[in-house]
């Protein structure tokens, strides 16, 4: 029979909660399996470590200093502890002191629950806390945890949480009709839905009776009318209750941390309140609790329905910019830049529609376009006998990211005949830095074809350098910031030395973008820039004019 010590010794190896033992000072003496488990942390690391330390990033510095202080056994329910991989999560902490000698107490034991359960007393039943028992979904309390979280990471980065809140039309009237139990068979299954919309980093949540909530962070307030969208779209499916099918719609109300509220509870009431809005106004829809954002959200609508048309209707066309060698003044290369010849607005240019091209995912499509077009009229120009040129694209972030980015430059280089060492991707910095590896393994798909690719708006971005030898590139894009400055400003005439200096280093080609003036020309050629862009060689042309360009020079 195992000795009591060591029986205990493994009732403490094989638990599933987490135990450790402290000194006075919450120095971390032992720990059981299951707490390097929970902490994601090795025996090695934790041992010798301050416990207060895992409960720093997510609780105020009272509340850490004192969970070592106490005389009494001291129990929390729902406590946020940091995870090794820098997440929060959500457990009880039970820290009950050991007095030895007089009574100070000379060590501490805490017990960790991470899943916590509560007991219903009036059902009987028993529930996970902080959670809803008819959806299973997060309730108001842990959601208003969530937000709390969400809030002090938001503050760090300079991010956005959007709050929505929703609530059923007519729900009464479905209650009424069909009953109380096939309400809440509507109210599961729509938790349900809302659950499958939100991602991993969002909370869906029930906050009581029809009422729902989605915590969403977002960095651009589009981002929350897309969530807005997938809700309302969610619920455009019947549901099957009691073998009818019920139409079902709702309201959502949106507000914007740190815009509209500072905390849960001011997001919550304006959510609210946006949704009653969107309730009197007929329902189905989403409103923001500011109202100027509404008005933005419609143009943001109207933009996206203007843009799907206008590629239909060949409304896009691609206009050219020289690239010019400054040494021999010979038109080295083209950029192809798209623009919008809007029947009723005129001209727009990429500036305007880009960004939201690229949040709705028509870039993807545009894209597309713009890459065959580039293609097609450059081969062309080869075979009305041209000095052959070489076109860059630019590539957008959701476009490079997309699985199929790499055959599609293959079908465009194949449907046009065009030979791949004439066409270059432009891609930016910042497009690389999320999934570094990844990232360089579709650059050398791109870079084996044969075609160039060049880092655009070269030193604006979140550069590291170190990464800058592992890419397989052919050219860098000096970004015309420093181009602009080069005369005035002599630390960004220094910088852009050093981008010549370092493509040169690495045996890149250098492109400068943005050169206007004589002075400008002068400067980037007498420090070895091979290649120049800009109005003092010539605007953006239709293609026209570009082609006036290389019968002159041919
Ligand atoms: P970008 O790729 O950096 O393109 C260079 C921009 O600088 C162009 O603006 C060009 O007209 C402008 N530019 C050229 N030389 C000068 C100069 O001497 N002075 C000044 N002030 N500006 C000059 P544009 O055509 O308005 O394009 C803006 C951005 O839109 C482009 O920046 C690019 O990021 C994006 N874009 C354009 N066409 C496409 C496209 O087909 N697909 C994608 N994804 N993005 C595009
Ligand atoms: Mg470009
Ligand atoms: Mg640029």
């Amino acid at each position: 029979m195992a000795q009591p010590d060591a029986l205990f010794q493994a009732v403490l190896e094989t638990t599933s909660d987490a135990v450790m033992v402290t000194d006075r000072a919450g120095i971390i003496q032992r720990v059981n399996p299951a707490f390097e488990k929970l902490t994601g942390h090795s025996k090695s690391q934790l041992e010798g470590m301050n416990a207060a330390d895992l409960f720093r990033e997510y609780n105020d510095d009272e509340f850490c200093s004192g969970l070592w202080a106490g005389k009494e056994r001291q129990h929390f329910d729902s406590v946020r502890s940091q995870h090794a991989d820098g997440r929060a999560q959500l457990h009880s902490l039970t820290l009950t002191p050991v007095a030895h000698d007089g009574d100070e107490p000379s060590q501490y034991v805490a017990l960790i629950l991470s899943e916590t359960f509560q007991s219903d007393a009036a059902s009987g039943t028993t529930r996970k806390v902080g959670h809803d028992p008819l959806t299973g979904l997060p309730d108001r309390s842990l959601l208003a945890d969530r937000v709390g979280q969400n809030i002090l990471t938001a503050k760090r980065t300079n991010k956005s949480i959007a709050m929505l809140v929703m609530g059923l039309d007519r729900f009464t009237v479905i209650n009424d009709g069909l009953g109380y139990a096939a309400g809440d068979l509507l109210l599961k299954e729509l938790g349900d839905r809302l659950s499958k919309i939100v991602r991993q980093s969002d909370t869906a949540a029930r906050l009581d009776g029809d009422k729902f909530a989605v915590m969403t962070p977002i960095s651009a307030i589009d981002d929350s009318v897309i969530v807005a969208e997938k809700v309302l779209n969610g619920v455009k499916k019947p549901f099957h209750l009691k073998g009818e099918d019920i139409f079902a719609t709702l309201s959502v109300g949106l507000s914007i941390y740190p815009t509209d509220g500072q905390d849960f509870d001011e997001l919550l009431k304006g959510s609210l309140s946006a949704m009653q809005f969107a309730k009197q106004a007929g329902g189905d829809q989403y409103r923001f609790f500011a109202s100027d954002m509404n008005a933005k959200a419609k143009n943001r609508l109207e933009l996206e329905k203007r843009m799907r048309a206008a590629l239909a209707n060949n409304e896009f066309v691609l206009f050219y910019q020289p690239k010019v060698n400054p040494q021999t003044n010979k038109v080295k290369g083209g950029e192809a830049l798209i623009r919008w010849k809007d029947p009723q607005r005129g001209m727009i240019s990429p500036g305007d529609f880009i960004p939201v091209a690229e949040e709705t995912g028509l870039i993807v499509d545009i894209g597309t376009w713009a890459l065959r077009e580039s293609c097609r009229q450059t081969k062309e120009w080869q075979d009305k006998g041209y000095d052959p040129i070489r076109m860059s694209v630019n590539v957008s972030a959701h476009q490079f990211r997309a699985k199929d980015m790499v055959d599609k430059v293959v079908a465009a280089l194949n449907d046009t005949g065009l030979a791949p060492q004439y066409l270059e991707l432009e891609i930016t910095e910042s497009m690389l830095m999320n999934d570094i590896d990844a990232a360089i393994a579709r650059m050398q798909k791109v870079r084996d074809l044969g075609c160039g690719l060049s880092i655009d708006d070269f030193g604006t971005g979140y550069s590291s350098l170190s990464y800058l030898g592992r890419f397989p590139i052919t050219t860098l894009k000096i970004d015309r910031a420093f181009v602009r400055d080069v005369q005035e400003n002599q630390n960004t005439a220094e910088i852009a030395r050093a981008i010549i200096g370092l493509s040169r280093g690495l045996n890149l080609e250098v492109v400068a973008e943005g050169a206007e003036l004589m002075e400008h020309i002068d400067f980037l050629r007498d420090n070895g820039c091979d290649v120049i862009q800009g109005f003092y060689y010539s605007k953006p042309l239709p293609a026209a004019d570009f082609e006036k360009m290389l019968k002159r020079a041919a």
